[in-house]
């Protein structure tokens, strides 16, 4: 009883999104406050778009998107992953890459060596003299980008800039890394050439593809319901709008039921962010200027959209057709997920561009996604800096949020920092990088 009183008499606090972000602050801030968590989708967000899977008799759970991460970058996730207890797999993520006619140009798989793996060529790619090309130009480029990180001009140029003042080799850059990043941002190669160069040195030098690649090894819904003990979760309720009511802050869904909070946690993009705010009008505006993009994802059976033939390829296969403005990448699941082990060969592919049999399609889901520009750089900190102020209760958090590339990192680093600026303690203090 004293437990459910003391509960009712800690302040109110709404957090908006269901994503890792919006998961992560409500885990975060439960203790101190009483949560209430909306989500404009039926399930919590980042498993809501989950799919089971039924072959040879068996059924599995299949997330979309398969979410992975690695030691170097994901700090904060990792040190949340273990806090919670999920347990985390290493996860085979080497590739092939082929041209608009389906022709291999590299064949790549990963060899544990030592302290960590290397890649080395695969079928035809040991004898292939553009293959060779390719990784010693993606040898030195790495080398390279291992010295530039430390320069402290990077944040003032793209990644575009970069590349072309360093003379980076074309076929590497074209064939693969654009390729690669595309679909690490879920966005097209222009983007990707926008991003600050020190964004994207900062990943690409994390160790990403020395130390290997991990996912959960149970799944997003192993997750999401470690994040939601002892807070209340609204799904189905979009919110329609947040705005000043005196010492509070009232939320109106989109059932226009309202209700008054002390505090409120955005977890939602910044596009959406924006949509819901009355009377911010200064947040609105900076909120507008962080871009997004929009893509696909289906997750499938087809084996023809990998190269021909397709046994024996590396579990990632990337179509690189010339003049398109981003790659196809599909992940063979079955390989990448052994929990997968047993059932027929499925897939998910990014951005398909050809034709899959609509028979042998699972799930066709579409994403929106933040990018980081320099112009949206300015934009968050400015956003950063109002949070900063005495008695703000409107509090902004996402992927989008942190001097981060938009990956599940940044999304809990951000979590991180306004848990702090709620007063949170948080559980793994010490070995996080979030900045306050
Ligand atoms: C195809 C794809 C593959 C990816 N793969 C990886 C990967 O392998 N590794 C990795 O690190 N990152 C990956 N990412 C990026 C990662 O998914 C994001 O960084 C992460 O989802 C960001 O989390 P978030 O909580 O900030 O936002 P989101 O996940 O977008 O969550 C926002 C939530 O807010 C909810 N919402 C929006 N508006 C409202 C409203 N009005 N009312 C109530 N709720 C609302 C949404 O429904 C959603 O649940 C991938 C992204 C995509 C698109």
């Amino acid at each position: 009883m004293v437990a459910d009183r003391d509960h009712r008499n800690k302040p109110r606090l709404a957090v908006i999104g269901t994503g890792i972000a919006g998961l992560s602050a409500a885990y975060l801030l439960k203790d101190k406050y009483r949560v209430t968590v909306f989500e404009s989708q039926a399930r919590a967000g980042m498993g809501a778009h989950s799919v089971d899977y039924v072959s040879n008799g068996i059924t599995r759970r299949i997330d979309i998107p398969l979410r992975i991460f690695c030691h170097g970058y994901y700090d904060n996730l990792l040190a949340l992953y273990q806090h919670i207890g999920v347990e985390i797999l290493t996860s085979d993520h080497a590739g092939v890459f082929s041209d608009e006619a389906g022709r291999i140009i590299l064949h790549y798989g990963n060899s544990d060596w030592g302290p960590g793996r290397f890649p080395r060529p695969k079928g035809r790619s040991w004898t292939s003299p553009v293959a060779w090309t390719i990784g010693l130009q993606s040898r030195r480029f790495f080398a390279r980008a291992r010295r530039d990180i430390a320069r402290t001009d990077l944040a003032q140029l793209s990644f575009g800039e970069y590349l072309d003042q360093s003379g980076a080799g074309r076929l590497f850059v074209d064939h693969v890394l654009l390729p690669m990043m595309s679909v690490t941002c879920t966005c097209d190669y222009q983007a990707v050439r926008d991003y600050p160069a020190d964004l994207m040195l900062e990943y690409l030098t994390c160790g990403v593809h020395e130390i290997g690649i991990m996912s959960a090894a149970k799944g997003v819904d192993d997750i999401v319901p470690r994040m939601l003990t002892d807070v209340e979760l609204r799904t189905n309720s979009p919110v329609a709008s947040i705005e000043p009511a005196k010492a509070q802050l009232r939320l109106v869904t989109g059932a226009g039921e309202d209700q008054c909070f002390d505090q409120v946690v955005v977890a939602a993009q910044a596009h959406q962010a924006a949509a819901m705010l009355s009377g911010f009008d200064d947040r609105r505006a900076l909120l507008n200027r962080i871009p997004f993009e929009k893509s696909t994802m289906s997750v499938h059976t087809d084996p023809d959209i990998l190269p021909a033939p397709a046994d024996g390829l590396s579990p990632v296969s990337y179509h690189v057709p010339q003049g398109s403005s981003r790659a196809e990448v599909s992940v063979n699941l079955t390989k990448a997920i052994p929990r997968l082990s047993g059932q027929e060969t499925v897939f998910q592919t990014w951005n398909p561009m050809r034709r899959i049999a609509p028979n042998r399609e699972l799930a066709r889901v579409d994403f929106t996604r933040p990018t980081v520009t320099r112009d949206s750089r300015k934009a968050v900190l400015a956003l950063r800096e109002q949070q900063t102020r005495a008695g703000n209760r409107l509090w902004l958090c996402g992927s989008y949020m942190a001097e981060k590339i938009p990956l599940l990192e940044a999304a809990v680093d951000s979590s991180v920092t306004v848990a702090r600026q709620l007063g949170a303690t948080i559980p793994w203090s010490g070995s996080i990088t979030a900045a306050d």
